[in-house]
Formats: structure tokens, sequence, C-alpha cells
């Protein structure tokens, strides 16, 4: 029997950054997920690094599974031509809905928003409730000073050194090609 499709949430920001190498990354991310016939699951906008990766991935016949909450499908330009859109209420169930739905999660530059996501799944993970691979895509050393903080939280003696066993930190979206084809096969 053919093996479902595997799906990668895809967590980054609603804007470019400033160093080009972040646009870059996320349209490679978008054409590796299209080459290994993964689906991308992601917030549904055509903005920023979103936008980068999902058209990249669509360009390439890649499916795309967007989940946007109503009240930012202007704001973040939700995609109604993706192969699955959902819309939701709230904030909660977009990130519930995409989790769902995931095999693995990428957490590629972003704001706020991207941190949200990312200590919310990893969090989960720390509880043991999921037990789904986190891959942080550390382009240009984007993430140095997010690692720097979580040392800092663990030397402090807020967390355990296990909690790096949570996520993986690659350097290349490459490097993150091999970690995600080790982890989904
Ligand atoms: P940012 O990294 O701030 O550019 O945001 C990236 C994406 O995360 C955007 O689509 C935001 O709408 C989304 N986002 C921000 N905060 C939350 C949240 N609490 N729950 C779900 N999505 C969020």
């Amino acid at each position: 029997m053919a093996r479902p499709i595997r799906s990668v949430c895809v967590f980054c920001g609603a804007r470019n950054g400033t160093p080009p190498a972040y646009v870059a990354a996320a349209r490679a991310l978008g054409a590796v997920l299209a080459d290994a016939n993964w689906r991308l699951v992601y917030g549904a906008g055509d903005v920023g690094l979103m936008g980068e990766v999902a058209r990249a991935a669509q360009s390439e016949g890649a499916e795309t599974f967007g989940v946007i909450p109503q009240h930012l499908m202007t704001r973040e330009v939700g995609r109604r031509d993706l192969t699955s859109l959902v819309v939701t209420e709230t904030m909660h169930e977009r990130k519930k809905v995409m989790f769902v739905n995931s095999d693995a999660i990428v957490v590629l530059p972003g704001g706020a928003g991207t941190l949200d996501e990312f200590f919310e799944v990893l969090t989960w993970r720390q509880l043991g409730l999921h037990g789904k691979p986190i891959f942080i895509l550390n382009i240009d050393g984007f993430w140095t000073p997010l690692l720097a903080l979580i040392s800092h939280v663990i030397a402090q003696g807020f967390a355990e050194e296990t909690i790096h066993h949570y996520f993986t930190v690659v350097e290349t979206v490459p490097d993150l090609a091999r970690e995600l084809h080790a982890a989904l096969g």
C-alpha cells in the first residue's frame, strides 16, 4: 500500500528580513519539499518568508496545506489556491491544526510569531506530549542568539541540558534536507 504523504510544518516570518540569504533559504526549502514529495504545512499567507517558501514549493509541484485565522486573511494575504486551506477562528486553533497535520517541524528566521510557534512545540515536546522532530535552520547564524538564550536558561537552572535533545540545529538547507530525509524516510 502506498505510504501517506509526509508533511513538514514550516514556521517562519511574515516578513523577509533584511539579508537576502533568508529569502534564498526559504525558496530552497520549498524546492526541497517538492523534490522529496513532502507536503508543506504553513500559515497560508503570501507575505514574507511564508510566501516565499510556499510559492517555491507550489511552483515545483509540492502539495500545500495552509492554515490561517479569518482575521488575518487580509493582513497576511491568505492564499485560496493552495491544495488545502483551513480558515480558523483563532491563532490557537491555527497552531493546533498546523501541528496535528505535520510529521516534522522546521523553524526558519522569523519574529515574535515564529518564536511563539517554536516555543510551543518545544515545550510540548519537553512535556512528552509529542515526539515530532523539530529543526532550527540557523541560516547565517540567525538563531545563534536564541541558542545562547536557551544555554543561559539551562545554566541558570531553569531547564535541563536534555532540552537540547528536543530540537536539531542545522546550518544550511542541504543539511536540513539530509536531516529531514533521515527523520521522515
Ligand atoms: P512573525 O514571525 O512574527 O513574522 O510571525 C510569523 C507567523 O506567525 C505569522 O503568520 C503570524 O500571524 C503567526 N503568529 C504570530 N503569533 C501567533 C500565535 N500566537 N499563534 C499562531 N500564529 C501566530
